[in-house]
């Protein structure tokens, strides 16, 4: 550019102007190229106006070089020289503010169509959710035992040995640590294996008498099936005061099953063995679906399998500074999950886990 005129460097910037200008100019004469671009379009090439009017018109653009050779020409050829780069200016400017002024234009009208509201439309309706199937029977099972003078109990589902073993009368090596099998963390905490670990933080905190269920998350080192998870949700009642019998366990079963399953449940006791009770029962109920006629949800049998209880050991009530000869009481506890299972015949315990909404939106 050197070698040129001034003169003919002005207009070789004119020509490289045009040159790019090229593909805006239909903009500002041509209404319909503009509304063929979209809103998305126009914003670019707003931005590309912006960029070449830095490029021909800014301060380091070659047009402002010129200018600083106004006063280096001749001094009979400035005058001429100076009107050339002011009209070249001027030409430019004119070009570029009437191609902004189309895309503005265009665009404000653009966003404004955008944000215009048919109200003829139909609204996009919010999905709202619902609460898990076991939160729901859990706070059925909830209401009974509050009705009959429960306190709800939570606690934490991290444990240290004492908790989930010791102060249950399950020492160190006894077999019933085998089946309660649970994750363990490098410095001796467990992952509570059973719900029963709130009675003892229950009666240490409130002293006795005391009457409290406690529902929560358990675990165990299983592999998932469909009758079984590592993780689970156990509810454990427990009920101490001076002269408890066993008489009250079954009245406070039977009437907790009648309310959840129908006035007419027959419930049954047989006997088992548990570490923290002596002596142990699990019970069973009728079954709802059949009433003892036997169905596939009962195996024929006409009674459905809920859960284990007991008149609490003495070594427990030791364990907490509990006198058993002055106190006892009961437990009793049963799985959530495999209670729903059962009421929703569910023949995989495993969907209750796996979250698949299609599965979920039934208990709407
Ligand atoms: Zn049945």
């Amino acid at each position: 550019m050197t070698d040129q005129s001034p003169q003919a460097q002005v207009e070789s910037i004119t020509k490289a102007f045009e040159q790019d200008f090229g593909r805006f100019a239909s903009f500002s004469d041509d209404p319909s190229a503009l509304s063929s671009l979209g809103l998305d379009a126009a914003l670019a090439e707003q931005r590309a106006v912006t960029e070449l009017r830095t490029r021909y018109l800014g301060k380091k653009s070659d047009l402002a070089a010129a200018k600083k050779l106004i006063g280096r020409v001749a001094p009979e050829e400035r005058a001429g020289f100076g009107q050339l780069v002011q009209a070249t200016q001027d030409k430019l400017e004119t070009m570029l503010d009437q191609v902004e002024l189309s895309l503005r234009n265009y665009i404000e009208a653009e966003r404004t169509a955008r944000e215009s509201i048919d109200v003829t439309m139909p609204g996009r309706r919010p999905r709202t959710g619902h609460r898990h199937p076991i939160t729901l029977l859990r706070e059925r099972l909830e209401d009974v035992f509050v009705a009959l003078g429960y306190a709800i109990e939570d606690d934490r589902e991290i444990e240290t040995d004492f908790y989930n073993f010791d102060a249950l009368n399950i020492p160190e090596n006894h077999p019933a640590r085998a089946w309660q099998d649970t994750f363990y963390t490098v410095d001796g905490f467990a992952l509570r294996s059973q719900t029963s670990t709130v009675q003892i933080h229950a009666m240490q905190r409130r002293g006795v008498p005391v009457r409290m269920i406690a529902p929560g998350r358990v675990f165990r080192r299983d592999t998932p099936d469909p009758t079984h998870n590592p993780m689970f949700f156990q509810v454990e009642g427990l009920c101490v005061d001076r002269g408890i019998t066993m008489a009250h366990l079954k009245g406070t079963v039977a009437e907790f099953l009648r309310r959840m399953f129908g006035p007419d449940t027959v419930t049954r006791f047989r006997p088992s063995y548990f570490p923290f009770t002596e002596p142990s029962a699990e019970f069973d109920f009728s079954c709802f679906k059949c009433k003892g006629s036997g169905c596939r949800i009962c195996k024929n049998s006409g009674w459905i399998e809920l859960g284990g209880s007991g008149m609490v050991h003495p070594n427990v009530l030791r364990a907490v500074g509990v006198d058993p000869q002055e106190y006892s009481g009961f437990a009793f506890g049963l799985g959530i999950d495999r209670m729903c299972a059962l009421m929703y015949e569910l023949d995989d315990i495993r969907l209750l886990f796996e979250n698949d909404v299609r599965f979920l939106e039934k208990f709407e």
